[in-house]
């Protein structure tokens, strides 16, 4: 037979052509696409759009009381971000105002109790090696076993609890989802067991002991990541009594969502030192966190023994304002050692001077421990209504709600 070589040639031509289009047309797949703007848009205008450029969607919808119900709030990625087929574009579109039925359904109270929590030192010990009740490892409860503080942390978070920075409660910034309640932690006297360095990793990186506070706080940061785990920690002049380790404890507080604020220099009871003294306690310890964490601590004073015990004492006014050895410094809040949980920040009862906290330790159910006074709150907490730019609350509390307050509020029936 004879062989047709220029069909062969032809034939192979072809082949060849053929694969030199596919080679060529599977990375044209790579065509960019510049995202619009859908801010304003309706969901049906996005979904053509995208549907056009095949872009995939995903939305989320939010109640909103400034955008219709329908309206694109946000988008994610951007506008005139370059994006490649079947790429996805999420947008968050408005529900439209929050009805009041859902108010009611949750019992949003924004002015209501918010706890906040004193601890002082974290013992790696198990609870049924101290000679006290649930946890507690001295008479007052003033320590607690690594074992209990988890026992407190899920009892917090099986009770729709959820942190928040001490900072942000005395601000009025609190950013908590629909129908959960606020909680702050604090932690006195800069005890070695707050904080514990047991070395350093191949990286260098500060190791921690998993059974000292922070070690927990961060096992329950990642076992609830929306508990939003945060803490502020008083220390003296100590710090955390560990010499070598002490500046970058601070640091690394602070640059992992925790606060550092001010215990004193050496713990002195208020009422019984002079007005010069208490200038000097509180002056230096701004002055110690100032050169070690500069601009990174919070203005608040937790006072020792909860003394004064009055505003009116003459020393009150020098805890709050006052210069020492030409260092000038002015606090926000001070804390006292109190047996209850405090007022919402939007309440006229507020005062961020004198604030009340719970001892947080264990007395089955008395003597104002941690179930006491968590069940003296249970109608009259403080729940959120998701929305941190408006305050909430039932008809009924309205005298409370503070004139100066310069959110929206919704009184609900
Ligand atoms: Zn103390």
């Amino acid at each position: 037979m004879k062989i047709r070589w220029n069909r062969v040639l032809l034939v192979l031509g072809f082949i060849v052509v053929l694969l030199v289009g596919i080679i060529f047309l599977l990375p044209k797949k790579e065509v960019t696409i510049e995202l619009s703007s859908f801010v304003g848009k309706t969901k049906e205008e996005v979904e053509t759009y995208l549907k056009e450029q095949k872009l995939e969607l995903e939305v989320e919808e939010i109640y909103s009381f400034d955008i219709p119900e329908g309206e694109v709030i946000s988008q994610e990625p951007q506008e005139k971000t370059s994006l490649k087929e079947n790429d996805k574009v999420k947008v968050v579109i408005s529900k439209g105002p929050i009805p009041e039925s859902v108010y009611k359904e949750n019992n949003v109270n924004e002015l209501g109790r918010i706890p906040i929590m004193m601890y002082h030192g974290i013992v790696d010990k198990p609870s049924a090696e101290t000679s006290y009740t649930g946890g507690n490892v001295d008479k007052d409860g003033y320590n607690r076993t690594a074992e209990a503080f988890r026992g407190d942390l899920e009892f917090y978070y099986e009770n729709g609890y959820r942190m928040i920075r001490l900072d942000d409660y005395i601000h009025g910034n609190i950013d908590v989802p629909l129908g959960k309640s606020p909680i702050v932690l604090t932690f006195d006297d800069g005890r070695e067991d707050n904080f514990k360095v047991t070395g350093r990793d191949e990286n260098g990186n500060l190791q921690i002991d998993p059974n000292c506070a922070v070690g927990v706080l961060e096992e329950y940061k990642a076992k609830y990541p929306d508990f939003n785990v945060t803490a502020t920690f008083f220390v003296n002049s100590g710090l955390f009594q560990q010499e070598e380790y002490n500046k970058e404890i601070l640091n690394w507080l602070v640059d992992h969502g925790y606060d550092v604020g001010n215990h004193t220099t050496t713990h002195p009871d208020f009422t019984k030192i002079s007005e010069a003294k208490t200038l000097e306690v509180v002056g230096k310890v701004y002055q110690q966190l100032d050169e070690l964490l500069p601009n990174r601590y919070v203005k608040i004073v937790a006072l020792p023994f909860g003394s004064p015990y009055k505003k009116t004492h003459a020393n009150f006014p020098l805890i709050m304002e006052g210069t020492y050895e030409g260092y000038s410094y002015k606090t926000e809040a001070a804390l006292r050692v109190g047996w209850e949980a405090d007022y919402s920040p939007y309440s006229s009862s507020f005062d961020p001077t004198f604030l009340k906290r719970i001892r947080a330790y264990d007395n089955n159910g008395q003597e104002f421990d941690i179930s006491m006074a968590f069940k003296q709150i249970e109608s009259s907490k403080y729940v959120s209504d998701g929305d941190k730019e408006t305050i909430v609350y039932p008809k009924e509390s309205e005298s409370k709600l503070k004139e100066t307050y310069s959110k929206r509020t919704v009184a609900y029936e």
